[in-house]
């Protein structure tokens, strides 16, 4: 499967790792659009969150757990966080990877879109 973000867990293409365990992978968006941008994903090949079923709903649980326990925890976080996931074409998903943008650091769009 050529898929950017399966690269990148396997180590195959850099990246700014930032939190990892044996079934989520957190780094640093390439193009930040926030003074903190984080992407958190399953290492587990997930097309989007159209893909999400009884299956494999626990990863996405494990990684808002993740996301509150671990990620989100240091003073940059102490004013609140976004976490956001882009999904199909309307969505404006770009990496068919199943992927959660963590967005912080300054006052947020009150916008969803
Ligand atoms: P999407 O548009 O699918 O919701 O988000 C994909 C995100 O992946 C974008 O924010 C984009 O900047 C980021 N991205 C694309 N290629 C790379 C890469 O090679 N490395 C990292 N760290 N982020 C990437
Ligand atoms: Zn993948």
């Amino acid at each position: 499967m050529d898929c950017l973000f399966c690269k990148i867990i396997a180590g195959e293409i850099p990246s700014t790792v930032v939190y990892e365990d044996d079934t989520v992978f957190c780094m640093k968006d390439i193009n930040p659009q926030a003074p903190i941008h984080l992407l958190v994903l399953p290492k587990a090949h997930i097309a989007s969150a159209a893909e999400i079923g009884p299956e494999n709903a626990g990863i996405v649980a494990h990684i808002f757990e993740t996301i509150a326990t671990r990620i989100a925890v240091g003073p940059e976080f102490a004013d609140g966080f976004r976490v956001v996931t882009n999904c199909g074409e309307n969505g404006c998903q770009s990496v068919k990877h199943l992927h959660f943008h963590v967005l912080a650091g300054e006052k947020l769009s009150d916008r969803m879109a």
